[in-house]
């Protein structure tokens, strides 16, 4: 994992063009006064300036956050969406049992309580609670929220884990799942995180990692900008940031955690995930094994509460 820490984008000398609207980057939280300018693009969040973070070398959509506006573009997308949102909980399955078998071979879930960050319609809280945890999620879309409490699980509309208030008592474990790409200040979150969970507690997080495709993007955009946006587009799709996972490592240590692992193994969504995106997982598990080079889409990171 140090091979990876040291692992950085290529750094992008591109003058910036307007005004920061962010004032701090929403992966590290270093202020935005030495970001660089990184590309300007359409996508599915409308038209976006993205910089380019010094310290964490992420990139981040610079647009402030607001969270009745998230929650009604969060609606928007299939995961937000009452029918497409609960269709996603079973293409996700793969990825569940994969992340239960992890989490089970590390802790056992009789008397285990789990809470499940960004729940969405609770499609992970469903698959935890048949492996025997005790299941709680937080989600900030209403309709998913009621979903979930309609399957009978226990499930809140919050969006910060120190407001989440459906238990005061210690969590074993506490999952993200493709979640924290949308927090607009992923070090507040991860503390808050960490003092929710007892001493040994475990975070589970399914990060995604493309910045090396924005990376690439951001290049060849200067090139053949329409081959490059769509190319951008894959890299960040709605997400809010970019972090290179070496990085998010280096934030979950100076939190506080200690790394169990970290893998592009049992990433992966479904077995109906295109191949292309397959093979990428494929190699960039072996290249993550062998040379620390991080080049897959995504990653499943344990971090433990010493
Ligand atoms: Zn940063």
């Amino acid at each position: 994992m140090s091979a990876a820490r040291s692992l950085s984008p290529v750094a992008l000398e591109i003058p910036r063009s307007s005004a920061c609207r962010t004032a701090c980057c929403p992966a590290c939280g270093v202020p935005t006064g030495t970001a660089a300018h990184a590309w300007q693009f359409v996508n599915a969040r409308g038209e976006t300036n993205w910089l380019h973070c010094s310290n964490c070398h992420s990139y981040f959509m610079d647009r402030e956050y607001a969270l009745d506006s998230e929650v009604e573009h969060t609606q928007q997308m299939t995961w937000g969406d009452t029918e497409q949102g609960a269709q996603l909980n079973e293409f996700k399955d793969l990825m569940y049992q994969s992340i239960l078998r992890s989490i089970c071979q590390l802790v056992s879930p009789t008397g285990c309580t789990l809470l499940d960050v960004g729940c969405a319609y609770g499609g992970f809280l469903k698959a935890a609670a048949a492996a025997g945890f005790r299941v709680l999620g937080y989600d900030i879309v209403p309709a998913a929220v009621r979903h979930v409490q309609q399957l009978g699980l226990q499930a809140q509309v919050c969006s910060h884990a120190a407001d989440f208030s459906l238990t005061n008592e210690p969590l074993d474990v506490i999952t993200v799942l493709d979640a924290n790409i949308y927090w607009p200040d992923q070090p507040a979150e991860l503390r808050q995180i960490y003092d929710r969970l007892k001493p040994g507690g475990l975070l589970v997080m399914r990060v995604v990692d493309k910045s090396w495709l924005a990376t690439l993007g951001a290049l060849l955009q200067q090139v053949t900008p329409a081959a490059g946006q769509k190319l951008l587009r894959r890299a960040v799709n709605d997400h809010r940031f970019s972090m290179p996972l070496g990085s998010l490592l280096g934030l979950l240590e100076s939190t506080g955690f200690r790394i169990v692992s970290a893998s592009p193994r049992g990433a992966v969504h479904s077995e109906k995930t295109s191949l292309p995106v397959k093979l990428s997982f494929g190699l960039g598990t072996a290249l993550w094994h062998t040379l620390g080079i991080f080049l897959a889409p995504g990653a499943v990171v344990i971090a433990e509460k010493p």
